[in-house]
């Protein structure tokens, strides 16, 4: 193994180098339409940070590396079982506080809390530790609030991020950032473990719900849209949290699709697909970056000093801190056994560039503080990589305003929950829904017909709202919120609960940690059809997230297709409406229904929204953010080679062949493009040109189209994608309106990573498409 500390006085004068000039010579630089965050060194901050650490000890200071989970400091009965309702343990608040100087906190218990209970915990760590310890340091308390304040009761919950990205709408992502940030520091948290910006290029993976789809650029887009929404322009203000970046990088996409499994990303890959959208996130001015459980080419994320070190701190000029995920400094011994003691991976993780432990359990907790301090004792630490670490936490703190207020007044928030946030989070669920068929535009639906509603998660809101809502895995009903609409609520509500039949037909059940889909009444389906109209089929999967959320096929249950055949025989139109988090596989039962919908994650707002789009209150407008599979075996990327591509020279082949493409999502309305212009048809590096494309809604309902800008590169050194996303706006017509769109390409567009894994441009013919519409232009040396 390369040990990765030798390297680590390189790292500091590189640091140096760094505080001394800003510019960090990044490659592909495009941040136009986000504000710098907060992302450069004050110097007060600086100072006063500098004034602090000349009094700190050690421990101190490795009191501030360390983060432990919430649970640790409850009280427990004599079984050792944490007490209901949850209370906090004085004297292992103080061993925890102010014995060990931790840090950081993390977490909830089991279930989400209610906003007083909150401020009385978070009152209680943030008084001990600024007031009976020697250093008075306020703890940065950390919190999974991923698609709202998952956490709090009462608080607003958006679509998970895959939903978000459906709706390929900048405003609803820095929407889910702006109510969030306001909601979980109303709840007296500051920093936030969020957004996802691990690219959903594996959907077999148990957290592929948890990203922004399979595309570098909607990823990047969005993702920082959702940390300026997070962090505004100063993080210490009372509506604003800190954001953190996961998993740095490549967790995404496990060979083997199992959660923390290998990844084989080659570098050029890594560089062009999955690094960009923490570079961007890095260039908003997220402050914190969590660190992959995972592996790549067999070096874990918590030992790679290559990332973490040299590419995100080194290149980048990330001024903030990284925190391992959950347990890592521990498996890197137990687990990924690169390190043959606990102490060892400590030093692995601490030298690799990881500046804090979410270590989050004890014992673990107390050896990680001594083992670090025998660490930099015997000189395998250095303490100038201690005093980085240090400082880079102590400057996210100052930076979050912690110093002077660790949490605001409760009254604060008048806003907590208000309507104009459920709007918001109903925006985006309704924008997200996609159509993905509409046969004899069965929908939508008339709002005097009699329907069926059949489906596992036909009525349930935890279907509607995925894992991390209000427990881990999201499966306990006991603590959803109250009077939210499930599908069928929606639609009772919308037109008459006379006029809607209810029947379950299949049941999720949880079964160890593996979802059973069991029949309930399945057989009565033809014959309570015969009363009705249409049939809606809610199909679904129980939430469920890391480990305990792996699957083994991305095959739809034969339960919940046998369902859809049953339902089809009746000879009623079927609407199926899917809600999933990975896209499960219909070919079989797509041409059974007459229309399909794409409803992922939709949050709490999702029954209503699912109820509008079938009824025509809503006009669907989302767009799948990933390429849906034909075949649970073939995952194919809509960024694919020729050499891949059904329709080119390998025709005979069965390549290329989705179910569904990236990008595609019909509507209520039709959208006509035309006269695509360029406003040259050469450019040179130093130039750039607009393209321009005529939209025009030519039926009969307003609605909004995603413009979406692909770019084509004929011939590469390394061969070029078959198109690639660059750039997108969504845009509303009302029928027979129509808009010119256009879009800047320079050349950071037409760059990719070449041969030496180096950002490049080479001159040649590009296309630029916009819908069924493209126009060549050329990249050339000089005009
Ligand atoms: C997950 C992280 C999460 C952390 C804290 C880990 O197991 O991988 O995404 O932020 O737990 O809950």
């Amino acid at each position: 193994m390369k040990k990765a500390y030798l390297n680590f006085s390189l790292f500091l004068s590189a640091l140096l180098l760094f505080v001394s000039c800003t510019d960090n010579n990044v490659e592909n630089k495009d941040v136009q339409g986000v504000s710098k965050a907060t992302s450069s060194l004050d110097p007060e901050i600086e100072q006063k940070i500098t004034t602090l650490m000349s009094t700190m000890t050690l421990e101190a200071k490795v009191g501030q590396m360390c983060q432990v989970t919430l649970d640790v400091m409850m009280k427990r009965d004599s079984l050792d079982k944490i007490i209901e309702p949850n209370v906090l343990d004085p004297e292992r608040v103080k061993k925890v506080l102010v014995d060990h100087q931790v840090g950081s906190i993390l977490n909830v218990g089991y279930h989400t809390f209610d906003r007083n209970k909150w401020y009385e915990i978070i009152e209680e760590i943030q008084t001990s530790a600024t007031q009976n310890t020697q250093f008075k340091i306020p703890v940065i308390y950390g919190i999974d609030a991923i698609h709202g304040v998952t956490y709090t009761e009462g608080g607003t919950l958006f679509p998970q991020e895959i939903g978000l990205a459906a709706t390929w709408n900048k405003e609803c992502a820095r929407n889910l950032g702006t109510v969030t940030a306001y909601e979980t520091r109303a709840s007296g948290i500051s920093w936030n473990f969020s957004p996802v910006l691990d690219l959903g290029r594996q959907p077999l993976w148990s957290r592929f719900f948890e990203t922004l789809g399979e595309d570098v650029y909607l990823s990047k887009t969005l993702g920082s849209e959702i940390i300026v929404g997070y962090q505004g322009d100063n993080t210490a203000n009372k509506d604003k949290v800190v954001s953190c970046m996961k998993h740095f990088v490549g967790y995404s996409n496990p060979l083997s699709g199992r959660d923390r499994t290998p990844a084989w990303i080659p570098d050029r890959m890594m560089e062009e697909f999955y690094l960009p959208a923490f570079q961007k996130g890095v260039e908003a001015g997220a402050l914190t970056v969590m660190v992959n459980s995972g592996e790549v080419n067999g070096i874990p994320g918590h030992a790679n000093y290559h990332l973490l070190t040299e590419v995100l701190k080194e290149r980048w000029g990330f001024i903030g801190f990284a925190v391992s995920d959950w347990e890592d400094m521990i498996m890197l011994n137990t687990i990924a056994e690169i390190d043959s003691s606990y102490k060892d991976a400590i030093k692995t993780a601490i030298n690799a560039g990881v500046d804090m432990s979410m270590v989050p359990y004890s014992p673990f907790y107390e050896k990680f503080c001594s083992n670090l301090i025998e660490l930099v004792k015997e000189e395998k630490v250095s303490m100038a990589r201690i005093d980085d670490a240090v400082r880079r936490i102590l400057r996210v703190k100052f930076m979050s305003g912690l110093f002077e207020k660790t949490h605001f007044a409760k009254e604060d928030y008048p806003l907590f929950g208000d309507a104009s946030f459920v709007e918001m989070s109903y925006q985006a669920a309704a924008e997200s829904i996609t159509l993905l068929k509409n046969k004899n535009k069965v929908l939508p639906l008339a709002k005097d017909a009699k329907v069926l509603v059949v489906g596992p998660s036909a009525n349930s809101l935890n279907c509607l709202n995925g894992a991390w809502t209000h427990t881990w895995q999201g499966v306990d009903t006991a603590y959803n919120t109250k009077n939210k609409h499930t599908i069928l609520s929606a639609i009772k509500a919308k037109i008459g609960s006379k006029n809607v039949t209810y029947l379950e037909g299949v049941r999720l059940e949880e079964k160890g940690s593996w979802e059973v889909n069991r029949p309930i009444n399945l057989d009565q389906i033809q014959k309570v059809a015969k009363a009705n109209d249409v049939i809606v089929i809610c199909l679904g999967e129980l939430p469920a997230t890391e480990r305990p959320g792996d699957i083994k096929t991305l095959n739809l249950p034969a339960e919940q297709q046998e369902l859809v055949r049953l339902a089809h025989k009746s000879n009623k139109p079927v609407i199926l409406v899917l809600v999933e988090g990975h896209p499960k596989i219909v070919n079989a039962i797509e041409p059974l229904a007459g229309a399909i919908l794409q409803a992922y994650l939709p949050g709490n707002e999702g029954g209503r929204a699912v109820a509008d789009v079938l009824f025509g209150d809503i006009n669907p407008s989302g767009k799948l953010p990933y390429t849906y599979p034909r075949y649970d075996g073939v995952i194919e990327h809509y960024d694919h080679k020729y050499s891949e591509d059904a329709s080119g020279k390998t025709k005979n082949f069965d390549a290329y062949n989705s179910q569904w493409d990236f990008g595609f999502g019909l509507s209520y309305t039709s959208f006509e493009y035309s006269n695509i212009t360029l406003s040259d048809s050469v450019m040179t590096v130093k130039d750039q040109i607009t393209v321009s494309i005529t939209v025009k809604n030519t039926g009969a309902v307003a609605g909004k189209e995603v413009v979406q800008l692909y770019l084509r590169d004929k011939i590469a050194t390394i061969s070029p994608a078959r198109k690639k996303l660059k750039a997108f706006d969504k845009i509303y017509l009302k029928p027979g309106e129509s808009k010119v769109v256009s879009f800047t390409v320079t050349v950071t567009d037409l760059k990719f990573v070449g041969i030496e894994n180096k950002w490049i441009s080479e001159v040649g013919e590009f296309v630029a498409m916009v819908s069924d519409k493209s126009a060549k232009f050329e990249l050339v040396e000089r005009k």
